[in-house]
């Protein structure tokens, strides 16, 4: 699962996306428009700032606006960003590898191979879909569906 954080961190660079050439963005329009605690957005955007990924200015005709066109930022860039890998586990991490403590061998374990195989198919997912393309939302769920 992706952390509430890394969720809150998408919708806001979605919001920014869709005000680009705009101007700054306040701070309490993307925490109101997109129901993120202010707080915890303003620790989101100073990292998101720290990537390259926003820009900021202080003041009251301040805000955020995104540092790089959103043609120019894939959901893989964000996510990895936020979470350091799209990998389920360490081990499939093709970026940020890592062995976890009492490891089988990595070249004869079946899991790993299970979970590099869904790591390479959700890059392939989300490195191809750019904060500016327009994605349809889908129908909620209901009851058992999910
Ligand atoms: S045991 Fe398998 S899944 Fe676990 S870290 Fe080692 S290679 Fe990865």
């Amino acid at each position: 699962m992706l952390s509430q954080k890394t969720r809150y961190a998408i919708r806001a660079m979605q919001h920014l996306a869709d005000h680009f050439g705009e101007g700054p963005v306040q701070l309490a329009a993307i925490a109101d428009t997109q129901n993120i605690p202010a707080k915890f957005l303003t620790v989101i955007l100073s990292e998101l700032t720290r990537a390259g990924l926003v820009e900021s200015q202080r003041g009251r005709d301040g805000g955020y606006w995104l540092a790089i066109p959103p043609v120019d930022i894939t959901y893989g860039d964000l996510i990895r960003h936020m979470r350091g890998s799209l990998a389920l586990v360490p081990c499939a991490s093709r970026y940020a590898h890592e062995k976890c403590k009492n490891c089988l061998e990595e070249g004869e374990c079946r899991t790993r191979a299970l979970l590099l195989d869904v790591r390479d198919r959700t890059a392939q997912i989300l490195d191809g879909i750019r904060l500016s393309d327009p994605i349809m939302p889908v129908p909620a769920f209901i009851g058992d569906e999910a």
